[in-house]
């Protein structure tokens, strides 16, 4: 077991029950303050913990880090240094935090410079993404959305249960949790309508996903095997995979999806470590029919990450309309990078790679809006009395998620996104 899982361990940092940020998670992130432009920092409870200063003050002394490695504006450099240096750095910070150990504790100067409130930093996007690719994991989701277009019996294309499918996404439209953004406008066509036009999305949903965050590269080349897959995946965050269902359908025939995805995808400010998430692993759905030997795996790799999307109109209370769960994938993140790298394509250093939407087998774990209300046909009711069928303008999605087992709790905190109208 890696030292920083064990669940008997505490902290001598009040951590509330409920709290994602379990001395177990030590998850990392980029904050920043008035006086701080941007640091390396964990959560503990409801504190984050600025590393740079136990870095300056000594802390780390026995790992070897670079000078100024927590003082960057992204984890790149950081995850780069390997996850052997992250899991000390992990195991580290463990240490300090836990009860019975006073390194930290009885230091009031640096505790005092150190530790700030959570509500009272803004947390930034945690790495500098250079290439984002989409899967399309969630067998669920792929036979719903077939369902839809192709009916049941032709629902999942003879490709699916062979290969994860994906494609080359874009990169620089990925932001943080709290960016606010104006509905997208974009080409579509109605089915009655003689001619395109362009205007404002009428159909804008959200995709409930989990991305993982790549940490080490493969040479051009040289593909990576489901054996060492998870040696190049740092961790994870939640993804929020915005989709303008009424562009795509106009536009994505043949080379599939391009405008209606690329407007604005939300992720979760903290990433949740691969070694933090180990207790939470599960195996995955039996694989029928059998996968090439390049796509067979030893050692489970699905993970029981309870996942949740809340819809709050303008002002009001918000209303759940989902609850699922990561565990619900058909395709595993060593299946992932095995095909993603099996034609020699090379990883680099925060790589995003989304799931795919996560949709489960009963209705309420369904993860898009198209699926919840069966493209509209079934309406959600909200608090405020109002329904919906897509997402309205005022609306903020918020997507929340976590682990649980033997009393230790090791979430996400939340990606929340508010939807401005159209510019
Ligand atoms: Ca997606």
């Amino acid at each position: 077991m890696i030292k920083a899982n064990d669940p008997s361990l505490k902290s001598w940092v009040e951590v509330p029950e409920t709290s994602d940020f379990s001395i177990q998670n030590i998850p990392f992130g980029i904050f920043c303050a008035s006086n701080i432009p941007h640091r390396t920092t964990t959560a503990i409870g409801d504190k984050v913990l600025d590393l740079a200063v136990l870095h300056n003050s000594g802390f780390f002394k026995e790992i070897e880090l670079p000078d100024g490695i927590f003082e960057q504006s992204t984890l790149n450099n950081f995850m780069a240094l390997g996850k052997p240096v992250a899991r000390l750095v992990r195991n580290r910070l463990s240490d300090l935090l836990a009860v019975g150990n006073e390194e930290l504790k009885s230091n009031e100067s640096v505790c005092a410079e150190a530790f700030h409130e959570m509500s009272e930093v803004q947390m930034l996007m945690p790495v500098q993404v250079p290439n984002y690719t989409d899967f399309y994991s969630s067998e669920q989701h792929a036979f719903n959305v077939g369902t839809m277009f192709r009916g049941p019996e032709n629902a999942l294309m003879p490709n699916w249960k062979h290969l994860p499918v994906a494609y080359h996404g874009r990169a620089s439209s990925i932001v943080v949790s709290g960016t606010d953004f104006h509905r997208p406008k974009g080409q579509t066509k109605a089915v009655d309508a003689e001619q395109p036009s362009f205007g404002p999305c009428k159909l804008l949903d959200f995709e409930l996903e989990m991305a993982f965050i790549t940490c080490k590269e493969n040479p051009l080349g040289t593909p990576v095997s489901t054996a060492d897959a998870v040696d190049h995946v740092f961790g994870f965050v939640l993804l929020n995979d915005w989709s303008a269902r009424d562009i795509q359908k106009w536009e994505y025939v043949p080379l599939g999806p391009f405008l209606a995805k690329n407007f604005a995808s939300h992720v979760s400010p903290w990433v949740v470590t691969m070694d933090a998430l180990e207790p939470f692993i599960v195996s995955g759905p039996d694989q029928d029919p059998e996968v090439l030997p390049y796509l067979k795996y030893e050692g489970d790799a699905h993970f029981d990450i309870n996942l949740q999307v809340a819809l709050a109109p303008d002002s009001t209370e918000e209303t759940v309309v989902a609850n699922s769960n990561y565990k619900y994938m058909y395709w595993n993140v060593k299946q992932q990078v095995a095909h993603h790298t099996g034609n020699g394509c090379n990883l680099q250093v925060g790589d995003m790679y989304g799931s795919g939407t996560i949709s489960g087998p009963e209705k309420e774990e369904y993860g898009s809006m198209l699926e919840l209300t069966w493209r509209g046909e079934h309406p959600i009711q909200m608090k405020d009395g109002t329904e919906r069928k897509f997402i309205q303008d005022g609306d903020t999605v918020i997507m929340r998620g976590y682990s649980e087992k033997n009393g230790v709790r090791v979430g996400f905190g939340e990606v929340k996104a508010k939807v401005l109208p159209a510019q």
